[in-house]
């Protein structure tokens, strides 16, 4: 059956074989990062998830959603048969007007209903992984990480939420350490891109490949860089924290919000003060803030509570640029986004400190005078700088 009609927005619907074709390119196209799928009622509703916020990109008639739904799964390698399950699989397609291939990742989910979707869309540009200043970082802060990725043994930690660029600092990281002269091996999941002289490995629980399996595995196969996609449990900080003693380089991530937070999550985890003192080398969190539409962005004065959370007395002297909203950036006063880090390096001192027992706040204070920048700080300047606005700035390092 062929369905060729109107969506609410007038827009022409191509025949639903071919709607989740066009969908993908369309989001591609949008620089989306997600694409949801859902239906309520009788209407089959996409959002489009960019520059991390979700919004509305298309309300369209439920009969093209079964369809949609199962031309998806084919793409995503997916077992078409199966609804009662979620599933998660990867495909591709080409894009015929630029010739160019989409990669994503696609993932169902059983709703009361029936079957949502989300497609994550995996960033072509974000593969380059180039150097550290490709991915955002200052020349000062890409020294933090070459310094860190350089030496022989330890770890390195990278946080944040979901979506806060752990992934492209991660693989950034690695693309700079493997070479032929190491053994580089990683445990992840997904694993979302393949590098030269890697050996990337998936994790699958569902036989027992777990992270904690696959790390004894890892240190049996001669590594000089292990990457284990996440800390998750006291069995996984152990083995990392003996693989990093043992004289391996070891990337990963933990989800905790700010970098102070992985001394007392590791705490938590069990990891003794002297361990992790004598391991951590760098944390690292980072933050996507919403940057001013240039179009409509004009100067205006933040309200008394946001200088109040920036430090500022006021915002005297300080030009603050806020965007209006305008047809370029769908009324938001956004467009694009930009990356902020805060780095925390444990040097001698800082390692003293911690085996000493210091609370979070008196690591905080020693690293400040060295000269960390927090996130809030990192953020506060873009928004003094008029990169952002000074709300934005805030509200993403709450
Ligand atoms: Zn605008």
């Amino acid at each position: 059956m062929s369905i060729s009609q109107q969506s609410q927005g007038g827009e022409r619907i191509p025949p639903s074989e071919e709607f989740c074709d066009s969908l993908i390119i369309k989001a591609s196209k949008s620089r989306a990062s997600e694409v949801h799928l859902d239906f309520y009622e009788s209407k089959f509703y996409i959002r489009f998830r960019v520059d991390g916020i979700l919004e509305l990109a298309g309300e369209y008639p439920f009969e093209i959603y079964d369809t949609t739904i199962r031309k998806l799964k084919v793409l995503g390698q997916l077992n078409i048969a199966e609804v009662r399950l979620p599933q998660h699989g990867r495909g591709q397609l080409r894009d015929p007007a630029t010739n160019t291939m989409i990669e994503f990742r696609v993932s169902t989910f059983p709703t009361t209903p029936g079957e949502a979707a989300v497609i994550h869309l995996i960033n072509k540009q974000e593969t380059v992984f180039e150097n550290f200043e490709s991915i955002g970082m200052s020349p000062d802060e890409a020294e933090l990480m070459k310094d860190a990725i350089h030496k022989p043994y330890g770890m390195i930690l990278v946080v944040g939420p979901a979506g806060s660029g752990k992934t492209a600092t991660l693989y950034t990281a690695l693309n700079q350490v493997r070479s032929i002269q190491k053994n580089v091996i990683t445990l992840e999941d997904p694993v979302e891109f393949k590098l030269q002289f890697v050996r990337h490995a998936q994790i699958m629980p569902s036989v027992g490949f777990t992270f904690a399996e696959g790390m004894k595995a890892v240190l049996r196969q001669d590594p000089d860089v292990v990457f284990i996609g996440e800390i998750l449990d006291h069995e996984i900080a152990e083995i990392a924290v003996r693989a990093a003693l043992s004289g391996r380089l070891v990337f990963s991530s933990i989800s905790t919000n700010d970098s102070m937070g992985t001394i007392t999550r590791f705490l938590e985890l069990g990891i003794p003060r002297s361990f992790l003192a004598s391991t951590l080398l760098l944390t690292v969190s980072s933050r996507f803030l919403r940057k001013n539409c240039l179009q409509c962005v004009a100067p205006y004065v933040p309200a008394d509570r946001f200088l109040k959370e920036a430090g500022l007395a006021s915002a005297d002297g300080i030009k603050f640029l806020k965007g209006g909203g305008c047809a370029n950036c769908e009324q938001s006063g956004y467009l694009g986004r930009v990356p902020i880090f805060e780095f925390f390096p444990v040097d001698k001192e800082i390692a003293g400190l911690i085996v000493e027992g210091a609370s979070v706040l008196e690591l905080l204070q020693a690293a400040h005078v060295k000269g960390m920048k927090t996130m809030r700080e990192a953020a506060v300047e873009r928004a003094m700088a008029g990169e952002t606005t000074l709300e934005e700035a805030i509200y993403s390092t709450a």
